[in-house]
């Protein structure tokens, strides 16, 4: 059995995207949602450790609560400071941070890229944009630019990964090979783009990690221009996938879980 805890977590598509996962591969698990109190990180690891969870996916509030009480963490998840998996390795329990890998892998599989010597873009300097700045400097990134509305959470960023990553300005995405929007702007009707959509241009990849609505008024604009446009369901697959792959040791079965969210129920 594995679950993910998180509030809220009603929204959460893990346990659509599981349970297919177990499914198709043929394992008798059950994926279920938790929602502690805002403060119980520690006691879902406890619980865990308790009941002998084989698995356990970790949202918000609960990514960097869970970093701190896990018996230790992965090196992603150590330099991030936040865990959005946890699995056993022997009798202990090791926080791993899937986020950031899930998106290269999405870009890689689902739209064919490689991101080796890509110049790039991230706005945003939540947790999200944070680990997408680690794998993309991993994943040979020749420049990662961050801009953020709080300034010195985007020096926070850059520090994870310099020197290829590095505070940079709005007008920076004429020159990014990918940009990519890890706010949450794009999810309400009415939210301002978070990049000036005129400075896009056909060749470019625009990446929003908002997957509903799944078309973002910013991939719209990069639509209008010739750019391709991505949304976050992949990176949401992927990060599954390798969670998946982290506490069974069986290959993820992608299509399954690509299909289970593709036909979810509105
Ligand atoms: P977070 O830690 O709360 O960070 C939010 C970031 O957005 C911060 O940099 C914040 O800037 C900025 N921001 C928020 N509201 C803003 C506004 N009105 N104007 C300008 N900037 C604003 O959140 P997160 O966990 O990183 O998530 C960010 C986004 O990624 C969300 O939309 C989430 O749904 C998505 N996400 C997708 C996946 C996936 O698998 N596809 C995974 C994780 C997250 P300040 O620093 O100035 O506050």
């Amino acid at each position: 059995m594995a679950a993910v805890i998180g509030n809220p977590v009603r929204h959460s598509l893990s346990p659509l995207l599981h349970n297919a996962a177990f499914a198709a591969a043929g394992l008798d698990w059950v994926y279920v949602a938790f929602e502690p109190a805002p403060d119980g990180g520690g006691q879902a690891v406890a619980a865990m450790r308790a009941l002998d969870l084989g698995g356990l996916s970790v949202t918000m509030p609960f990514k960097e609560q869970v970093a701190g009480c896990v018996d230790r963490c992965s090196p992603a998840a150590t330099a991030l400071g936040a865990v959005n998996c946890v699995r056993w390795e022997g009798a202990a329990l090791v926080g791993e941070n899937t986020d950031g890998e899930g998106l290269i892998r999405s870009l890689v599989a689902d739209s064919g890229l490689g991101l080796a010597g890509a110049r790039c873009l991230v706005v945003g300097a939540g947790g999200a944009a944070r680990s997408v700045v680690v794998a993309l400097a991993g994943a040979g990134a020749a420049a990662v630019k961050i801009v953020n509305r709080t300034h010195h959470r985007a020096a926070e960023a850059a520090a994870l990964a310099a020197p290829v990553a590095s505070v940079g300005a709005r007008t920076d995405v004429g020159a990014a090979d990918v940009v990519i929007n890890a706010t949450p702007m794009g999810m309400r009707a009415g939210d301002p783009l978070p990049v000036d959509p005129g400075l896009l241009r056909p060749g470019q990849v625009v990446v929003d990690l908002i997957y509903h609505p799944a078309v973002t008024p910013l991939l719209e604009a990069a639509r209008e221009t010739g750019a391709l446009a991505v949304n976050g369901l992949g990176m949401l697959v992927h990060q599954a996938a390798l969670a998946f792959t982290l506490w069974t040791g069986v290959e993820a079965p992608l299509d399954a879980m690509r299909a289970a969210v593709a036909h979810r129920p509105a």
